[in-house]
């Protein structure tokens, strides 16, 4: 069950609060960036007492090497894992690893694993690669799916993967009807929370045992650092733990301390980015030139009702799916946009927009788009510029099809 330190503190408070030893910090507000691999040991003896523990990391015995954790580091894990309610975080050198490390986590040889069909495809890849050649099998499974997912039980399944709402297309997984099946079976439940965070979404509260997230997009919000992390709950911690430590992967000083640097603005910065986006998507629902907008948060999103149950806000990325139009006409209305990057990734400042398409690697279900589908992250900038930056670019489009 999810637990805090700090229960009577609301999330913006635990996010500005928490991960600070002012007085360790000689005074300063913010953590030092510990640069370091080497720890030095005092005597002999401490050396072998360390190494009585496998050199594994061990909380609360101090430092015993750079990979195995950092006063920054903590600080970072502390805030995460309270956002969250979880036993602990380990944080990763992108989201990818969070990803891979989270499965690495709970499945083995001869093991199954059910992924939602509206997976972030590199997910997918994994799965498909390196997972099934170490003798994992992976089934899909429709993102509505809920409690009906014990039909796809095997005697051999050890983990639901999740990721909701689903990468691109915005299905609203039933989190804790899945989990509650899960449970039934002993299987672990992993949710991929990268596009609600911790404020809109807490997995763990449903059920999930791992909770993992892409850092690069909201936590550091500045489309300049790399991370990943995953919360585990009591359960699943140690086994995160070791076999993060078994693996060796960590995360630069400097990208710790910058994504504990973006948490502190976090709240403020996607109550923004939820207001332009819902602004926005509501403006381009009724525009002639878009035929559907994929935003859970709309009344008018299939996954509307089971969104408000479960989610207490939403992010600034949503999908549309235009109406038909002739290619050339749809690449002039994307090479007009001025205020909208054209490029992967998102959760920084700044706007983008990418075309997309999952029809081709669907396997279980099918997305069916009347026209062109493009993906956008609503930034920080004024909305009505976005919207007029966007209108220009449907005149272009209007033109071009004539
Ligand atoms: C971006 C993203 C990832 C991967 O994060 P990287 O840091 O780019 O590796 C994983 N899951 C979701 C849902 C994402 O959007």
């Amino acid at each position: 069950m999810a637990k805090s330190k700090t229960p009577s503190h609301r999330i913006r408070t635990k996010l500005a609060t928490l991960g600070r030893d002012t007085e360790g910090q000689h005074g300063f507000v913010n953590p030092a960036v510990y640069h370091g691999a080497t720890v030095l040991y005092p005597t002999i003896e401490k050396l072998l007492e360390r190494k009585s523990y496998g050199g594994f990391r061990d909380k609360g015995k101090g430092y015993s090497y750079g990979l195995r954790g950092t006063p920054t580091m903590d600080a970072l894990e502390e805030v995460l894992t309270e956002l969250d309610g979880g036993e602990g975080t380990v944080l990763l050198p992108s989201g990818l690893a969070a990803v891979t490390l989270s499965l690495l986590t709970v499945a083995g040889a001869g093991d199954h694993i059910l992924v939602t069909d509206s997976v972030y495809q590199p997910t997918r890849i994994f799965c498909q690669g390196t997972l099934a050649r170490l003798g994992v099998e992976t089934t899909y499974y429709d993102p509505h799916i809920g409690g009906g997912i014990a039909d796809l039980f095997r005697d051999n399944t050890k983990a639901v993967f999740t990721e909701s709402p689903g990468s691109q297309t915005f299905e609203v997984q039933d989190i804790a009807a899945i989990a509650t099946a899960a449970k039934s079976i002993g299987a672990a439940v992993v949710n991929d929370n990268t596009w609600a965070t911790p404020l809109n979404f807490r997995p763990l509260e449903h059920g999930v045992d791992l909770a993992l997230y892409a850092g690069t997009k909201y936590f550091t919000g500045h489309a300049d650092v790399l991370m990943g992390s995953i919360t585990a709950n009591e359960a699943w911690w140690k086994r995160l733990r070791r076999t993060h430590d078994e693996i060796g992967m960590g995360l630069a000083p400097n990208d710790v301390f910058l994504a504990l640097r973006g948490l502190r603005t976090m709240a403020q910065r996607l109550a923004q980015h939820e207001s332009s986006a819902l602004d926005i998507a509501a403006w381009l629902e009724s525009r002639p030139e878009v035929s559907r907008v994929l935003h859970p948060g709309l009344a008018s999103h299939p996954d509307h009702a089971l969104f408000k149950r479960q989610f207490d806000g939403s992010t600034g990325l949503f999908s549309l799916i235009l109406n038909p139009a002739p290619k050339d006409a749809f690449h002039a209305f994307m090479n007009a946009l001025t205020l909208f990057g054209m490029g992967y990734s998102w959760g920084g400042y700044e706007s983008l927009a990418i075309p997309f398409n999952p029809a081709p690697y669907r396997t279980v279900t099918t997305f069916e788009a009347e026209g062109p589908c493009v993906r956008l992250h609503i930034g920080l900038e004024d909305p009505e510029d976005l919207k007029e930056d966007l209108d220009r670019a449907f005149a272009v489009m209007a033109q071009a099809s004539k």
